[in-house]
This record gives structure tokens, C-alpha cells and sequence, in this order.
């Protein structure tokens, strides 16, 4: 599929997810037909409702669906231009991409530090990439001040940002991120996407962003797509999206008068209002 934000990529993607289909148990197809490409350097917000498939094409492209009982049924995912699907989830750390799972998930019983320290085993082999302990506490002060503290003390926000420490002490090429503002204050979330833009000017880092926010999300992206059952069904520039009245209507809660319940629903409602007026 050659998509809007592939049109705008050139040709340096490093990541390129062609057509494809995830089925958990051999029975609930989750993904019918996904494609979507993270041009080098850029964050790109993938969009959409509760059960659209958001989490599970992050799990499929890292290499995690095994663990649901979910397999992929075809299309091919390309990380930095090499097929990923031979790979295990570990293997793919070491080649650069680290993903941060829903609901803030770190060790409470360790410390912040050795947190950090475990998210370092997963690197072993990887050539010419050491931890980088200092430059997550750059990112993250506040990670430096609760260093020797339990992360099971920490509060969401602070949880969630050693999630993200913790992946991003790999260095990553390409950081995917689920939710990262669930749970979270607005105050929390400002604070917590300012750093996300932060890495991905400073560190390089690219970025994969799964949020039901569309707002904070397409507010940091540079493009974004949007999904429902399982595939996508628009897709565009961050700006193009933020505008379009459609998008807006139903995903930024603005405009519309709320009788859709899915984008899809929505164009067929406006075109049904069109004929009957
Ligand atoms: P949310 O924002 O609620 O997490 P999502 O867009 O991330 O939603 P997914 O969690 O990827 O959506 O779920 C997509 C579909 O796959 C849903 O129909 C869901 O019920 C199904 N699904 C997800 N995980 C499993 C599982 N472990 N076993 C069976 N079906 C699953």
C-alpha cells in the first residue's frame, strides 16, 4: 500500500509494515491487512479506539505475539530493512528497537538504578552499544533523584518514566511506544511527551506512538495513522490529521454533532445525510 506518509518518507524508513494479519488463538483476527512505514527520525502516531488493533501491531512488530498466542498470518514487517519475523523479541533489542509496554511495567521490588541495570541484560552481544546510564538521567532528572528509591514507590508518571528509561538505555534506533499517557495527569503527560519530542530530537531516536490521546499525540507526531478493525483508514501528516473536520469530529472529540461510532460509520453517515438532503 503506498500510503500518504510514505509519500512524504523518501527513502530512508526504518520501519515498513506491509499488509499485514494477526489472529490470536487461530480464531480473533486482530489485523486485517495493516501497513504503515516510520520514516528515520520522525514520530508517528498510530491512532484509534479501544480494540483497533493498536497494541497487537506493536507486539507484531516486536516480535511479542507468541506470547498472547497470536501469530502472524502474512504480510511482512521490515526493521532498519531486514525482515523481522525469524527474529526473537531479544534479538531485535540488540538490533535497536525497544518497546514500552502498556501499563508502565517495571520492576517494584528493585531499585529505579537496578531497573536500569536489568534492562541492560537484554543488550548483551549487541556490538559497539554500552548502557547509557547518564544519559537517561539526563532525560529523566527526576529518575537520578529516586535512583536508590523502590520503583514500586515511584508515582505513574515517575513510573513511567523509567519504562522509558529503561528502553531507552539501549540506545534504540526505533522506540515503540504504547499509551505512554495512560493514567496520567495532564500536567503528567505535557511532561512526560515534552521528554518523548526531547529524544527523538536529541537521541535521534524514532518513534512508533500508539495512544488514544489524539490530541497530546498528533500535537509531538510529524505523521499519523489511524486504525479501526485492524487496518488503517486514514493516514497523513500530524497537520493534515489535527485539521481534517472528519478527524476531528470523531477522534479530538471537536465539531460533528456525535451520532457516528467509528470514523468509517461517520463518512458513510455523511454521505447518507448528503442523499437524503
Ligand atoms: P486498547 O487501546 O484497548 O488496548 P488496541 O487498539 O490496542 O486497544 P488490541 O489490544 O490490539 O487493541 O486488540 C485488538 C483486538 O484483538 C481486540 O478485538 C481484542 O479483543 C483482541 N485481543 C487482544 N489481545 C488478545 C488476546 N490476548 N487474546 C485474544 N484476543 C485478543
Amino acid at each position: 500500500m503506498a500510503t500518504d506518509a510514505m509519500a512524504h518518507s523518501g527513502a530512508d524508513i526504518v520501519l515498513e509494515v506491509n499488509n499485514i494479519e494477526v489472529v490470536y488463538n487461530k480464531v480473533v483476527q486482530a489485523l486485517r491487512g495493516l501497513s504503515l512505514v516510520v520514516p528515520r527520525g520522525r514520530i508517528v502516531a498510530l491512532l484509534g479506539s479501544n480494540g483497533a488493533g493498536k497494541s497487537t501491531a506493536l507486539k507484531a512488530i516486536s516480535g511479542l505475539l507468541k506470547i498472547d498466542d497470536a501469530e502472524l498470518e502474512q504480510g511482512s514487517i521490515l526493521f532498519a530493512g531486514e525482515p523481522v519475523n525469524q527474529h526473537a523479541p531479544q534479538a531485535l533489542v540488540r538490533a535497536g528497537m525497544s518497546h514500552v509496554m502498556e501499563g508502565r511495567r517495571v520492576f517494584g521490588d528493585l531499585t529505579v538504578q537496578e531497573n536500569l541495570v536489568a534492562a541492560t541484560y537484554a543488550l548483551s552481544g549487541r556490538s559497539g552499544v554500552k548502557p547509557d546510564f547518564d544519559m537517561v538521567y539526563t532525560f529523566f532528572p527526576r529518575l537520578y533523584e529516586r535512583r536508590k528509591g523502590l520503583a514500586g514507590y515511584l508515582s505513574g508518571g515517575e513510573q513511567q518514566m523509567l519504562a522509558i528509561g529503561r528502553a531507552l538505555i539501549a540506545k534504540p534506533k526505533l522506540m515503540l511506544l504504547d499509551e505512554p499517557s495512560l493514567g496520567l495527569s495532564p500536567k503528567l503527560v505535557e511532561d512526560i511527551f515534552s521528554i518523548i519530542v526531547r529524544i527523538n530530537s536529541e537521541a535521534g531516536t524514532s518513534m512508533l506512538l500508539v495512544e488514544q490521546n489524539a490530541t497530546v499525540a498528533l500535537a509531538v507526531a510529524h505523521q499519523g495513522y489511524i486504525m479501526e478493525n485492524g487496518k488503517i483508514v486514514i493516514d497523513g501528516s500530524a497537520e493534515r490529521l489535527a485539521n481534517d473536520p472528519d478527524v476531528r469530529e470523531f477522534y479530538l472529540g471537536m465539531e460533528g454533532d456525535g451520532e457516528a461510532k467509528s470514523f468509517k460509520e461517520l463518512k458513510h453517515y455523511k454521505r447518507r445525510k448528503r442523499w437524503l438532503s
